[in-house]
C-alpha cells in the first residue's frame, strides 16, 4: 500500500512540476494567458468566499464538482458552470480558449 502511494505520489509531483514550469513560461510571454489565469483565480476566490455558488452544469444539468467556464476572460464575473465532460466538449469547439 505504502509502495503504491509513494510511486503514484512521485509521478503526480513530477507532472505538477512540468505543468508549473510550462505555466510560468506562458505567464511570462503570453498576456492572454495572464488574463485567463487572473480570471480563473478571481472566480475561485469568489467561490471560496461564498459569493458564487457552485451550480449544476448549464448544458446537461449535472450537479457536483463542476468547473467554471469563462465566456470572456475580460469579464471575470461572466461565468458558466459546466461539468468536466461538457467543459472539455465546449473547449474542443473553441480553439482559441
Ligand atoms: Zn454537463
Ligand atoms: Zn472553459
Amino acid at each position: 500500500m505504502q509502495q503504491w502511494y509513494y510511486t503514484s505520489g512521485k509521478k503526480t509531483y513530477k507532472d505538477m512540476e512540468k505543468t508549473r514550469a510550462r505555466d510560468r513560461a506562458r505567464y511570462a510571454n503570453d498576456p492572454e494567458f495572464r488574463k485567463k489565469k487572473r480570471a480563473r483565480t478571481l472566480a475561485r476566490q469568489e467561490v471560496r468566499r461564498g459569493r458564487i455558488d457552485i451550480e449544476p452544469c448549464t448544458l446537461c444539468g449535472e450537479g457536483g464538482d463542476n468547473v467554471i467556464h469563462h465566456n470572456d476572460y475580460n469579464l471575470p464575473r461572466d461565468i458558466t458552470w459546466l461539468c468536466p465532460p461538457c467543459h472539455n466538449a465546449i473547449h474542443a469547439t473553441l480553439p482559441t480558449f
